[in-house]
């Protein structure tokens, strides 16, 4: 972090080699105006994001600072990055615990060096040339305003994803990226900022409609991290068992209306002892163990398979179309697969060793037509796993479900 900020720096140093033509200032102080028009307008926005701590701070600042990148020399642009971030701060900022200085210096900091990357190419490729002197030359500009951006786009994340890579250790490089839908939030962000720095070259005024759309795509991009929020399980990023069970019930309805033949599976998971690694390593501990289990679990299964938290150390998992043969085979690599699960014990040692119990049911093999008739089944799978000494794979028979549940349950009291 430290080597970036220091970057930054000389930066921002080598930036003010570049004479600063008297007209930059009035477009420097109308794009800063709508920057921090915008950042005021959606504050409430911030706040209510704040209050959900969980939820990842999205900031639509791109849209004025590749802007900026394009239309003005290399020292403002960078000025307009630095007081944005400083407004920033003093707006939402000043009050997050969980985003302390050193972590808003070296964000301000990539973004000096993603925009010096993006003004480069404005420059060399003559762009900023061009529409300073009223004299777009078309594809030559449109190749320029492409290629800012995908600088811009490059610096940034190549920086994030390294200091993603080195500090939270994803599972791949193509996580620590970040998902389709970050990046094609960015790249709107990018393509709209483009199009203030045409406008704004033309007259400057008029980057003001940008605020309006800029304010929208900000409060649209919070519902949807809402919605996203109402569906998660906060602990372990499966869904929550609301969200599971609407899945569940949509997916059983749509199979039953299909033609005979046509199944879905379901598989309850229950962790093996984990009250003795509460009782071992503490609560916190624990949660850490069920949310590497809960990724192992994820990582299992197929596209179109819902993977869901029911609460405790509980999981459910509902895999369309799969027949007994297929889901058996899930089952047991997801068992397997948790017996690689390690997790820090926070005493300089690991917790391993961990197993789960699995039973499937598989509709139309066992004779229930509900959702909760089929959890039931499962369930009864599931204690007969636990019964018959746990780490294993149960599948539920037709009528087993009534056979099995009185012993499961007196076992278990
Ligand atoms: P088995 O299922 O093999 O019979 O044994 P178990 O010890 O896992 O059984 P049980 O279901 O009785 O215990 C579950 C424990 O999980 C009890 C509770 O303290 C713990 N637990 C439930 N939810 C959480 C959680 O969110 N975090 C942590 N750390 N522990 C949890
Ligand atoms: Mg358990
Ligand atoms: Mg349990």
């Amino acid at each position: 972090m430290l080597s970036v900020d220091l970057l930054a720096v000389v930066a921002i140093a080598a930036s003010t080699a570049w004479p600063v033509p008297s007209h930059a200032w009035a477009t420097f102080a109308v794009l800063a105006g709508c920057a921090a028009l915008h950042l005021h307008c959606s504050r409430w926005i911030e706040r209510i994001r704040r209050d959900h701590s969980h939820l990842p701070h999205v900031d639509l600042c791109s849209i004025w600072i590749v802007a900026g990148a394009i239309v003005l020399p290399p020292a403002l642009a960078v000025a307009l990055v630095v007081l944005m971030y400083a407004h920033r701060w003093w707006v939402v900022g000043r009050w997050d615990a969980s985003r302390p200085p050193h972590r808003n210096i070296f964000t301000t900091s990539m973004m000096v060096l993603a925009t010096l990357a993006a003004s480069t190419v404005a420059g060399v490729t003559g762009l900023r040339d061009h529409l300073s002197g009223h004299r777009p030359e078309g594809l030559l500009d449109l190749v320029g305003l492409l290629g800012a951006g995908t600088a811009q786009w490059l610096v940034n994340t190549a920086l994030v994803a390294t200091v993603i890579l080195l500090t939270v250790r994803p599972r791949s490089v193509k996580d620590a990226i970040g998902s389709s839908s970050d990046n094609l939030l960015e790249a709107g962000q990018l393509a709209m900022g483009s199009f203030v720095a045409l406008a704004v070259a033309w007259w400057p005024g008029f980057a003001v409609p940008m605020v309006v759309a800029a304010v929208a795509l900000h409060r649209t991009v919070l519902i949807h991290q809402l919605e996203l929020a109402a569906r998660t399980d906060a602990k372990t990023g499966l869904l929550n068992a609301e969200a599971w069970h609407l899945q569940a019930r949509l997916e059983l309805d749509r199979t039953r209306r299909q033609p005979p033949g046509a199944t879905v599976g379901l598989f309850m998971i229950d962790v093996d002892h984990f009250k003795d690694i509460n009782d071992t390593h503490g609560h916190q501990i624990g949660d850490a163990v069920l949310r590497r289990i809960a990724a192992a679990l994820a990582g299992v299964v197929r596209r179109g398979d819902a993977v869901g938290r029911f609460g405790g150390e509980e999981f459910a998992v509902l895999l369309p179309s799969t027949k007994r043969e297929e889901a058996l085979t899930i089952a047991e690599r997801m068992r397997r697969q948790v017996h690689q699960v390690v997790a820090d014990d926070g005493d300089g040692g690991t917790v391993d060793g961990l197993t789960v119990s699995i039973g499937i049911a598989v509709w139309p093999d066992v004779a229930e037509d509900t959702l909760e008739g089929l959890l039931a089944a499962a369930d009864a799978a599931l204690y007969e796993a636990k019964r018959q000494g746990r780490d294993q794979v149960q599948v539920a028979g037709r009528h087993r479900r009534v056979r099995w549940m009185p012993a499961a349950r007196s076992e278990t009291q």
